[in-house]
């Protein structure tokens, strides 16, 4: 299985093309880290499809359930993509939430489905982000930043589902309310209900942020307070940051 990084330690330079290298804890097994690869290169072929501007990167993202078999690729986004000024984890989500739109079969890639529950026990529900380049924790445009984004996505979440369980009980007899709750109960345990809270419990980064724009990316350390895993995967950090740097 993936383990874990400690937070990234932070670059001191400021050059366009400074990264800093990954620690040396967050190496991954040879299966994980094969099929990880093939996700990122999924999101990769997104960032090629940014238009290249000097201002921003060109990031690509991918929402994936892994719950299923083979998973499903929820949705993809890439910079831009969308009206806006939009970044590629933002285009991904909203893209799920408009369309819930689902790639062709071809698409989807092969990956083993033994996951680890973490003890939560909701371990069903658990999405992954994908992304070429790591969350941004702070634009200079003012928008709402991509950890922040991920995490407001979370919320709200959470918050429907909660309405939807609560809204089950109300305006019914005793005699119904527990027929609901059973319901309810059942549902829950049902690895196909769609009352579920739809939860991205990792995300998988192919390149730290350069500090071009930004001095000091905060996403790792945002994600964790979260209780969700940030996962830097070697491998393609030079790839990742040749097309995120495109038109610099
Ligand atoms: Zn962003």
């Amino acid at each position: 299985m993936s383990s874990e990084q400690p937070p990234p330690p932070t670059s001191t330079a400021a050059t366009s093309t400074t990264i800093t290298p990954p620690p040396p804890s967050s190496t991954l097994n040879t299966p994980s880290h094969n099929l990880h690869i093939s996700y990122l290169q999924l999101a990769l072929t997104e960032a090629k499809k940014c238009i290249p501007t000097p201002t921003a990167f060109c990031v690509g993202a991918a929402l994936v359930d892994p719950s299923t078999t083979p998973p499903t690729v929820l949705s993809t986004g890439y910079s831009r993509e969308l009206p806006g000024n939009t970044h590629a984890e933002q285009c991904a989500l909203d893209k799920y939430d408009q369309e819930r739109l689902l790639l062709p079969s071809s698409t989807v890639l092969s990956y083993n489905t033994t996951t680890t529950d973490d003890g939560d026990g909701n371990e069903d529900d658990d999405l992954i982000l994908y992304t070429t380049m790591e969350p941004c924790s702070e634009r200079l445009s003012g928008n709402l930043p991509c950890v922040d984004r991920i995490l407001q996505w979370q919320e709200v979440r959470q918050q429907q589902h909660q309405e939807q369980q609560a809204g089950r009980g109300e305006g019914k007899g005793e005699e119904e309310k527990g027929q609901a709750r059973r319901q309810q109960q059942e549902e829950i345990n049902s690895p196909s209900t769609l009352t579920k809270t739809r939860r991205i419990k990792t995300v998988y980064v192919g390149v730290r942020e350069p500090e071009t724009f930004i001095k000091k990316n905060v996403a790792w350390e945002k994600l964790k307070a979260a209780n969700v895993k940030y996962i830097h995967v070697p491998g393609l950090e030079k790839e990742c940051l040749e097309v995120a740097e495109r038109g610099h």
